[in-house]
């Protein structure tokens, strides 16, 4: 089973953190969708005639899509994949598209699920972090949504940022709840170099970031959805039982996906591709008569593979299975992964279970570190 993600590099607006791909103009848009589609024909043999079990058109923001040119991409790839197998396909939308026209023509596409880009419920958080909509465009996106028949939602929530505070983060936590929807992400607010958040503090026109301030949201979040019911299942992803993201968990599971557009990455088990972050450059070689790089690409080794497995499997609440160590990559590491292990797992950050370490409570604050400290 394998996953495509579609990325489409456009947005609206400039949201002062964001360092994704995109651009605020739509002048290369037609040309960009012909290169996309060129590229889903070329790219048939990428997943080996694996089954493809989740679709997700990411960004950028694909909600600048009209359910035609939606419609049109499947079609491409329903005539050069293998999809009877298809479970999942997102798209991710800003609240702002989503007007009940545009949810309506949705109804349309094999879109079954909808990522959206809520960031916050409230006003002067999204303001500060420039977003194109405000909180009732919010509520109002997740309702025209249920009432067209999307039960598949998910929204994404950033905390930590200067102007929200304990009590608004627990209400923005609240409020998934209420709106009854079965997934959500969130993501602590981070400085990335090159976006406008960045800039600001660089000239001191913001403070730096509160990591404390951060790292007690997290614990709000843990402790807020645990009690509402949702399951911490990543460490930046939230579900009622069993509403797990299909499409990333695969991802964390280590399946194969195939990423189209520029910037988007690849995997097929050994080797690692990400295409070129410019669109104009994209489409040229894309499609050009004859055949230019768009993508560079790296071969991973077992350690490479090792480490990988460690990272994304250690953030989720499956863990790092020291079984599955030992059969793909043998017992010595299983070993020496243990032997990293032991002073955290005295310190009772990490836990382990049936061979399989996973992070505790207190474990989940260091994350990052106490993954790269298990690298062998
Ligand atoms: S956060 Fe989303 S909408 Fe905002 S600039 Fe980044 S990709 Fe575009």
């Amino acid at each position: 089973m394998a996953g495509i993600y579609i990325h489409i590099p456009f947005c609206k607006q400039r949201c002062t953190y964001c360092n994704f791909h995109f651009s605020t103009s739509l002048a290369l848009k037609e040309a960009l969708l012909t290169a996309l589609h060129k590229e889903l024909e070329s790219r048939n043999q990428y997943l080996l005639k694996q089954s493809v079990e989740t679709i997700y058109l990411g960004g950028g923001t694909p909600s600048l899509l009209s359910a035609d040119e939606i419609n049109r991409l499947f079609d491409t790839i329903s005539n050069h994949y293998t999809i009877h197998a298809l479970q999942e396909v997102t798209l991710e939308a800003n609240p702002d598209d989503l007007t009940n026209d545009y949810v309506k023509s949705l109804s349309s596409t094999p879109v079954n699920r909808l990522s959206i880009g809520v960031q916050s419920f409230q006003d002067d958080d999204l303001k500060f972090m420039h977003r194109a909509h405000t909180a009732s465009q919010a509520d109002y996106a997740i309702k025209s949504a249920q009432d067209r028949g999307f039960e598949k939602l998910t929204i994404d929530l950033i905390y930590g940022s200067p102007h929200l505070t304990d009590a608004d983060w627990k209400q923005n936590i609240t409020r998934v709840q209420q709106l009854q929807i079965p997934h959500f992400s969130a993501y602590a607010l981070t400085v990335e170099s090159g976006t406008l958040l960045h800039h600001q503090i660089r000239k001191e026109k913001l403070p730096p970031l509160d990591q404390d301030k951060a790292a007690s949201q997290l614990g709000i979040l843990m402790d807020t959805a645990m009690d509402l019911g949702y399951e911490h299942y990543e460490i930046s992803n939230l579900a009622l039982p069993q509403q797990y993201a299909i499409h990333n968990t695969n991802y964390w599971m280590g399946h194969h996906y195939l990423g189209i557009g520029p910037s988007a990455h690849s995997f097929d088990g050994v080797s690692r591709r990400w295409n070129i972050a410019n669109n104009a450059l994209y489409i040229k070689q894309v499609l050009t008569t004859t055949p230019q790089p768009y993508f560079e690409e790296e071969q991973l080794s077992a350690q490479d593979r090792l480490h990988e497995y460690i990272m994304t499997s250690l953030r989720t609440q499956w863990g790092c299975d020291l079984k599955k160590v030992k059969e793909n990559f043998g017992q010595s590491y299983t070993e020496a992964i243990l032997d990293s292990a032991t002073t955290h797992l005295q310190r009772k950050i990490l836990q382990i279970n049936n061979d399989i370490l996973t992070l505790t409570r207190e474990g989940k604050f260091f994350a990052d570190r106490i993954a790269s400290d298990l690298f062998v």
